[in-house]
C-alpha cells in the first residue's frame, strides 16, 4: 500500500508519528535505492534504506510516505528542525536578490554580517576575532590547518584518537575514528600525530619526549565533546590542561565545534563548559540548518595572513549566510536553551532506563548531543536498526554508541517518545 503523501510541510509536523503505512523500504524507496546503487559512488556508506522525501519540524517522510521521528538531525545539521519556516523564508527572501558573487573577490554584506554574529558570539577570553567561512567541516579544518602552520611557521599538528575531523587530505590525516576512512589513501599529511582522547599527561609525557618537541607543534586540534568517536565527554579540567599546554608553548588551539556547535550542547560552543577559551573554533554542520555553510573564527592576532593566503569560490554563499542569520536568531532567542533543558530531561529518562536495561552501559552527553553505549558494536549496529524499523531515526558512533542528535526543537514530549521507542528497540536481556 502506497501513501499519499500529505501536501503542506506544516501538515506534516502536526502529523502522527512515527507512521509506517509500507514495509521497510517500501516499494518506490526500493526502486530508488537501486538506481542510487547503479549511478552513485559505492564510498557512501550508507548506514539503513530510508530514502527521505521530506521534512518538518522533527519529522522525516519517506518516499512512500512512512514517517520518522529524526534524533538524528541529517547527522547534527538539522539544527531548527526540517523547513523551519523564519529559515527557508530568509532563504527565499535571499534567492530573489543575490545567489553568489565570489566573497573571496568581492564584498558581500551578508557575509560580513555572519561573521560579525559568529565574532560576537566568541567566548570573550578569545578577545577579538575574525572569521573566514567555507563550504564543509573539512574545508574549516583545512583552513585551520594552514592558518596555525602559517601563524607558528611550524609544521606538526596534534589530533586525538577517535576523532574525526573531515576526509580532505589534511583533515583526513587528523581523523582517527576509523582506520578504513583512511585506508588506501597514501601517506598522510606529514606532521600529524595523535594522543589518546581525554588522557591527562599523555602530550607532555609521550608525544613531548619520544615524538615531536613542542616548538615543532604549530596546532593541538580536539573535540571538545568526541562526535563520531563515541559522543565522549573529557574528563573535567582536561581541556584546560590543553590550554596550558598550547599558552606554555606557543601552539595554537584549535577546538573543533563542527558537530558540538551552535547551540547542541545548550551552549553556543561546547567549551563555554569548561570555561576555556581557544584560539580558533570551527562551526559547520548545524550553521545554517542544512545549507553548506562552516566557519574559521580566530583571534584577530592569529588571523593575520595576508589576501590570496586562502580563500574559496563558494565559501560564505549569499543564500547560506542568509540560513545562518535565520538559525543563529532562533538559536539565540530560544534554542540552546531548549537543547539544554530538553537535553537534561532526555538525558534523566535514558539514564533510568540502566536499571532494567542491561544492554546500556553508559550515557553521556550534553544538551542534545547524547550517546547511549551499549554492550558491543553488533548490540548497537542491531538496536540502531530496529529503531529505524520502529519508526525512530538514530545513527550509531564510536565502537558501541548509539548517538541521539535530534534538531534543537525537540519537545520533551518528543524526547519521551523516542525513549519509548530506543526501550522497545533494545535487546529483551
Ligand atoms: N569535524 C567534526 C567534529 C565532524 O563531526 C565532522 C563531520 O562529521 C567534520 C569535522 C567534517 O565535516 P564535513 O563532513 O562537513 O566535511
Amino acid at each position: 500500500m502506497t501513501a499519499l503523501p500529505l501536501t503542506d510541510t506544516a501538515d506534516l509536523a502536526r502529523a502522527k508519528v512515527p507512521n509506517l503505512v509500507t514495509e521497510l523500504p517500501g516499494p518506490i524507496a526500493r526502486a530508488a535505492i537501486e538506481r542510487d546503487h547503479s549511478f552513485v559512488s559505492p564510498s557512501l556508506g550508507r548506514v539503513y534504506p530510508l530514502v527521505p522525501a521530506r521534512g518538518s519540524g522533527m519529522v522525516i517522510e519517506d518516499v512512500d510516505g512512512n514517517r520518522f521521528l529524526d534524533f538524528n538531525a541529517g547527522i547534527a545539521v538539522n539544527s531548527t528542525g526540517h523547513c523551519h519556516p523564519a529559515v527557508v523564508a530568509a532563504i527565499e527572501e535571499q534567492t530573489r536578490s543575490l545567489l553568489h558573487y565570489c566573497s573571496s573577490d568581492f564584498f558581500l554584506p551578508v557575509y560580513a554580517d555572519v561573521c560579525a554574529r559568529l565574532a560576537a558570539s566568541a567566548p570573550d577570553a578569545m578577545g577579538g576575532t575574525k572569521v573566514f567561512l567555507a563550504n564543509s567541516g573539512t574545508e574549516a579544518v583545512e583552513g585551520a590547518i594552514k592558518l596555525a602552520r602559517h601563524a607558528t611557521r611550524r609544521p606538526n599538528v596534534i589530533a586525538f584518537l577517535g576523532a574525526f575531523h573531515g576526509r580532505s587530505l589534511g583533515s583526513l590525516s587528523l581523523t582517527a575514528s576509523k582506520a578504513r576512512y583512511r585506508g588506501g589513501f597514501g601517506a598522510p599529511m606529514a606532521g600529524a600525530y595523535h594522543a589518546p582522547y581525554g588522557e591527562p599527561g599523555y602530550i607532555e609525557n609521550v608525544i613531548f619526549k619520544h615524538l615531536t618537541p613542542p616548538d615543532d607543534v604549530a596546532a593541538i586540534i580536539v573535540e571538545p565533546i568526541q562526535g563520531e568517536g563515541g559522543y565522549l565527554v573529557p574528563p573535567r579540567g582536561w581541556l584546560a590542561e590543553l590550554r596550558a599546554i598550547c599558552d606554555a608553548h606557543g601552539i595554537v588551539l584549535i577546538a573543533d565545534e563542527i558537530q558540538s556547535g551552535v547551540g547542541r550542547t545548550g551552549r553556543m560552543w561546547a567549551v563555554e563548559h569548561d570555561g576555556v577559551a581557544p584560539d580558533v573554533i570551527l562551526a559547520g554542520k548545524g550553521l545554517a540548518s542544512g545549507l553548506p555553510l562552516a566557519a574559521l573564527i580566530a583571534r584577530d592576532a592569529l588571523m593575520a595572513w595576508g589576501p590570496g593566503k586562502h580563500g574559496s569560490t563558494f565559501g560564505g554563499n549569499p543564500v547560506a549566510c542568509a540560513a545562518a542569520l535565520a538559525t543563529l536568531d532562533l538559536v539565540d532567542s530560544e534554542l540552546s536553551d531548549n537543547a539544554a533543558r530538553v537535553g537534561t530531561h532526555l538525558m534523566a529518562r535514558v539514564r533510568a532506563l540502566r536499571p532494567r536495561q542491561p544492554a546500556i552501559v553508559d550515557v553521556r552527553g550534553r544538551g542534545l548531543m547524547i550517546g547511549v553505549e551499549l554492550r558491543s558494536h553488533d548490540e548497537a549496529v542491531a538496536v540502531e536498526q530496529e529503531c529505524f524499523r520502529r519508526g525512530l531515526l538514530v545513527l550509531t558512533c564510536g565502537e558501541s554508541s548509539l548517538r541521539l542528535a535530534p534538531p534543537l526543537i525537540c519537545t520533551e514530549t518528543q524526547a519521551d517518545l523516542a525513549v519509548e521507542i530506543l526501550e522497545a528497540s533494545l535487546p529483551a536481556s
